[in-house]
């Protein structure tokens, strides 16, 4: 099971990702939260990413092609993997064709996640991430049980930087120009299924789980 989830920022593919490692025993492989980890730990790969994250621009292909080439061989994704945030350009798809290639797979299924502008700019700036364990929560609509806090884990929840008004404006008008023609280019392959992403956390999974066949 090698999926793509596929959809603007904001459309819940971090938190669907989530919900599909329990059913499917497969890993998350999530570009922007290995980014982020390397901007944390300060190395080299940090260093370079870190303004064009914090500008709400794209890392250049070339080092998340690298960073996907590395993790991909790993044993964990041996039967499967959910890309999440990746790709997000057309040559970063080409490369990913090459990857699976050489390792002789294909992707299964490109889920495409549709939200509209105003609703994904509404769920960014209340998002709260767990600098412990990642899990994301929203001041309105997923509150914590205890403010500033995480449920899963007792981690403390911050505001990424880029969830900021102006800089998701960008990565939106970025999202627009670089990632969206992805979906025509894999629906030219016949891989795309489209879904709804409005609603509860458990509707927008149990149409991922009929998009796939489950
Ligand atoms: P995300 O957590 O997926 O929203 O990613 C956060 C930021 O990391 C993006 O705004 C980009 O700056 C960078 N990033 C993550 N994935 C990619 C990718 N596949 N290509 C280029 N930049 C990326």
């Amino acid at each position: 099971m090698d999926f793509i989830l596929l959809g603007p920022p904001g459309a819940g593919k971090g938190t669907q990702a989530k919900l599909m490692i329990d059913k499917w025993q497969i890993p998350q492989v999530s570009t922007g939260d290995i980014l982020r980890a390397a901007v944390r730990e300060g190395t080299p790969l940090g260093v370079e990413a870190k303004g064009f994250m914090d500008r709400g621009e794209l890392v250049p292909d070339r080092v998340v092609i690298g960073i996907i080439a590395e993790r991909l061989k790993e044993d964990d994704a041996a039967e499967g993997f959910i890309l999440d945030g990746f790709p997000r350009t057309i040559p970063q798809a080409e490369a990913l064709q090459g990857i699976l290639q050489d390792l002789g797979r294909n992707i299964d299924h490109v889920i495409s996640i549709d939200v509209d502008d105003e609703e994904l700019v509404t769920r960014l700036t209340g998002r709260r991430m767990c600098k412990g364990c990642g899990e994301s929560f929203h001041v309105v609509f997923n509150p914590s049980a205890k403010e500033g806090v995480c449920d899963r884990c007792k981690g403390e929840l911050y505001q990424r930087d880029d969830d900021k008004e102006e800089t998701i404006r960008q990565r939106l008008r970025v999202y627009g120009e670089q990632t969206r023609p992805l979906i025509a280019y894999y629906e030219k392959q016949g891989k795309v299924r489209r879904i709804n992403g409005t609603g509860s956390i458990e509707e927008i999974f149990s149409r991922i789980a009929d998009a796939a066949g489950n």
